[in-house]
């Protein structure tokens, strides 16, 4: 079985990637940081098919050890799939943002992307073949008032997939990413839906399975032709 890794795959979007690529066959490595049973619950789905893999993606030193023990205990195996999922958000007005909360998103979204993509990415220009879906935010494109931390975060991983996509192009390693409206997961619990939908066209939240379905075709054969794009799954939200 060819190897998945999909950083914070334990709940809500990463969840139903790492579903949706066990239906296309891949065994998933499920990174989460802290929640078990959550993880538990996400192995569980995907019948057994994966490992959890819990480390903090904003570290990495705790990064390279977990990737570098997998790689050590399965050397005829490479990651061929990374999902760079895992994010937090900490909002407030920049005029009150605290400097742990922006540094902690920016660790979380953006400086995780770099730990994480370096350390998968060697073997899959080794083995010629290579998929790296990043899911940043309608905040990265549009930018949100509110969440400067999420939006340079969010932004500058977009950034980095346009830059690195043509880095590996030619080793049919394909870099894109995925920029989500709101989407019904944890994260969003506490905002005031009734009154975010009106302005959404499509008139509802997304499911985290209509973001899925997204990175399984970036993450299939069928999108070898595909790389440096961000593909907006908003309703309409942003155009
Ligand atoms: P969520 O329901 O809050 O789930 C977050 C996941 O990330 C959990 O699996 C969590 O693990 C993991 N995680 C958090 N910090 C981590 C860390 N330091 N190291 C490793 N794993 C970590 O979030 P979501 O809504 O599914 O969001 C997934 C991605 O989509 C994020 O990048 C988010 O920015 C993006 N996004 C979401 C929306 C939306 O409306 N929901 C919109 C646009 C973009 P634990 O369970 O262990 O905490």
């Amino acid at each position: 079985m060819k190897t998945a890794l999909v950083t914070g795959g334990s709940r809500g979007i990463g969840r139903a990637i790492c579903q949706e690529l066990h239906k296309m066959g891949y065994r998933v490595l499920i990174n989460y940081v802290s929640n078990d049973a959550a993880a538990q619950e996400c192995l569980q789905s995907i019948e057994g098919d994966g490992e959890l893999l819990k480390f903090d993606v904003s570290q990495p030193e705790a990064v390279q050890e977990a990737i570098g023990q997998w790689q050590q205990a399965h050397p005829e195996d490479y990651i061929e799939v990374l999902v760079n999922n895992a994010g937090i958000r900490k909002d407030s007005l920049l005029i009150w943002m605290e400097p742990e909360d922006w540094r902690k998103v920016l660790d979380t979204n953006l400086n995780a992307w770099y730990y994480t993509t370096r350390a998968v990415l060697q073997p899959m220009l080794l083995h010629k073949y290579g998929r790296v879906i990043n899911v940043a935010s309608l905040s990265g494109i549009k930018g949100l008032p509110g969440q400067t931390n999420y939006s340079a975060a969010k932004g500058g991983m977009i950034a980095a997939t346009k830059a690195l996509s043509q880095e590996v192009a030619r080793k049919n390693v394909t870099v894109n990413a995925v920029a989500p409206g709101f989407i019904k997961t944890d994260m969003v619990e506490g905002l005031d839906e009734a009154a975010l939908k009106k302005d959404i066209p499509a008139a509802r939240f997304g499911e985290p399975k209509e973001v899925a379905a997204v990175v399984g075709f970036l993450a299939s054969e069928a999108a070898s032709y595909v790389t440096g794009e961000v593909i907006s799954i908003n309703g309409g939200l942003y155009t």
